[in-house]
């Protein structure tokens, strides 16, 4: 009787080193994958986001939404478009969807 619940007590803990070894194992695997992921940059594209941007004088709230850029700051609300957007176009580059990287300036017609 009391061989039987030592036994017990003993492989329980060795049932549970077990799962922790797979888990840890997969976790390493999961950690290995996204290593050569962060090297992949082109497959990730931001749909939209919100940061702010310390700008020299102040700090901006900008977002990216709906296809649309914007910023709080006074340049952007006139020109829709500020260093700060044009400074996260170059940050985030290929992760950003093309209409997000297209400036105001070649979005225009040409002129004839
Ligand atoms: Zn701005």
């Amino acid at each position: 009787m009391h061989l039987v619940a030592d036994a017990g007590l003993f492989l329980r803990p060795v049932v549970y080193l077990r799962q922790e070894i797979k888990m840890r194992s997969s976790l390493i695997g999961k950690i290995e994958k996204a290593k050569r992921y962060a090297q992949e940059r082109d497959r990730v594209t931001f749909s939209g986001f919100t940061a702010v941007f310390r700008g020299e004088n102040d700090s901006h709230k900008i977002s990216y939404a709906n296809k649309k850029w914007h910023c709080t700051c006074n340049f952007f609300s006139q020109w829709e478009i500020c260093s700060h957007t044009m400074a996260l176009q170059q940050i985030l580059g290929d992760m950003l969807p093309r209409e997000a990287l297209a400036s105001p300036m070649e979005t225009q017609p040409a002129e004839k």
